[in-house]
């Protein structure tokens, strides 16, 4: 039983409790790891090493520090199959997704970040013959990153990529339901030459180890994702502390399909937004608003298309649908299924946990579930499933679509499916949510602000934003 370590200033290290979590692999139902179950012992000394470490990585020339950080980039390219392998087992997910999702965009993030450090420019305000102001920007010390487990490397890097780029010195709780890759890449921070204590990870449960990360006074910001719950118990216990706060948090996103849009796109995408990753991706439309015209033949079509998905072994490379992450998480999807029944939903397929023959016989498998039959403000419409489970619901008019759209309280994401343009830039403006889609879903350009409005989140990240977030500005004006 291979025994996972915290990599504190530079060198992996076993936890101060000497206690250990079992990690489960959610195909099989096995325990294949353990975890450090760390204390704030640990955290004192990841943020030691990251207070030392500062000032020589934050007076680092930005393309020095960006050399080291292509490094890694190139590091993670060249074990892609390993980190992917790795991530399927840890989470559930297909490999395949691992593959062509996960581990490379791992790499972009650090790839996009170290180059971005360096186009990263101030601003300066000129008031003609009176004086001059610059802004100027330094990385805001020693942050705390913690990162969920849905898409652990991809979220973990997109966290650590710009603060590290920024120059700030990390200490990074990755989620202990999916501690692998970042143990994995612990090694290639090793490898790659960075320096000790600029990046500091340390595993445990959020409770004790996140919780002690939080209060340290000695973080000076926090980025956190992760659901909207625990958003609010960390907001509670850093805002009376004046950290700096990055938190994006659940979904409940709306995919709007109208009567003029291309059909086959609409049900292919949504078929896609509904269940990649076992619909664990907070940016999944589990709401499906139909234009009551084309609804029908909408239902008809997306549930033959569900019932020819094939759920099972996530390292076999025709799976499109592997394991949930946790014998918790499933039972609360089938829980949520129990609820939509009570409330009124008709399952047209899935609802049933599924029994996967062989090697997988005691892994947390569900059907993808369709529902129709209820109302835009019920639980099950209004409460994150975060599972394989979408409900499909008709509307008459654009302003009920829109009503619709915005009955929940969160607004991460939107999609909209309509081939006419005016609507789209209509609809697309009166949705609240931080990031709509018109006409396609997870097209990601990394530059743009990501985040949400409302209980989705707090800030913005993705871009400049991140860059902006871990420097604190300083503007000084000159008197001509
Ligand atoms: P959680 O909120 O349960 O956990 C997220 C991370 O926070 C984990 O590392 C967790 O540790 C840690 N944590 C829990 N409690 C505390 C605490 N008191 N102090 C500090 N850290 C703590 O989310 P999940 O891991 O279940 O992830 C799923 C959620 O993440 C969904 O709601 C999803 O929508 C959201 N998400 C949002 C995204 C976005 O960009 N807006 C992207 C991806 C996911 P532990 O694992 O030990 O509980």
């Amino acid at each position: 039983m291979q025994n996972l370590l915290n990599y504190i200033n530079g060198k992996l290290a076993e936890p101060c409790s000497g206690q250990w979590l079992d990690n489960i692999n959610p195909a099989e139902g096995k325990i294949y790891c353990r975890v450090p179950d760390s204390t704030k012992e640990d955290i004192q000394l990841a943020v030691d090493a990251a207070q030392n470490a500062f000032s020589s990585w934050s007076t680092m020339p930005t393309e020095e520090r960006t050399k080291i950080l292509w490094k890694l980039a190139d590091l993670i390219d060249r074990d892609l199959e390993k980190l992917a392998l790795a991530e399927s087992i840890d989470n559930g997910k297909t490999v395949k997704l691992a593959k062509s999702l996960d581990i490379p965009r791992a790499a972009s993030n650090i790839r996009f970040y170290a180059t971005a450090a360096q186009h990263f420019a101030s601003e300066a305000h000129v008031n003609e013959n009176d004086s001059v102001n610059y802004t100027t920007r330094f990385p805001i010390g020693v942050v705390g990153c913690i990162s969920p487990w849905n898409l652990p490397l991809y979220l973990f890097t997109w966290k650590i990529a710009p603060a590290l780029a920024a120059g700030c010195t990390v200490v990074a709780k990755p989620s202990e339901l999916t501690p692998m890759t970042a143990f994995l890449f612990s090694q290639l921070c090793r490898e790659a030459g960075l320096p000790a204590g600029v990046l500091n990870i340390v595993h445990g449960t959020g409770a004790q180890t996140g919780q002690a990360l939080i209060e340290h006074p000695k973080i000076t910001a926090i980025s956190f994702t992760g659901g909207t719950v625990t958003g609010k118990k960390i907001a509670g216990t850093a805002a009376p502390m004046f950290k700096k706060l990055s938190l994006e948090l659940g979904g409940k996103n709306p995919n709007l399909v109208f009567s003029d849009c291309n059909f086959e796109d609409a049900i292919k995408n949504s078929i896609r937004s509904s269940f990649t990753n076992q619909g664990e991706i907070c940016l999944c439309g589990s709401r499906i608003f139909v234009e009551q015209t084309i609804f029908d033949r909408f239902v008809e079509e997306f549930v033959k298309q569900t019932k020819q998905l094939t759920v099972g072994d996530p390292l076999n490379e025709s799976t499109n649908v592997g394991a949930l992450v946790s014998e918790a998480h499933l039972k609360k999807v089938l829980g949520y299924v129990a609820l939509a029944k009570q409330e009124g939903g008709k399952i047209l397929t899935g609802g049933n946990q599924l029994e996967v023959a062989g090697r997988c016989a005691n892994g947390f498998f569900i059907e993808p579930t369709v529902i129709v039959g209820l109302d835009e403000k019920c639980r099950t419409n209004q409460e994150e499933i975060f599972g394989p489970v979408v409900t499909i619901m008709p509307f008459n008019t654009e302003e009920q679509a829109i009503a619709y759209a915005n009955s929940t309280p969160y607004g991460l994401s939107a999609t909209l499916w309509t081939e006419n343009l005016k609507r789209a830039h209509r609809v697309a403006h009166q949705i609240k949510s931080g990031i709509i889609w018109i006409n396609c879903w997870l097209h990601r350009d990394l530059r743009t602000p990501f985040g949400g409005m409302k209980q989705s989140g707090v800030g913005r990240e993705g871009g400049l934003e991140a860059l902006r977030f871990f420097t604190e500005a300083k503007n000084v004006c000159v008197k001509l």
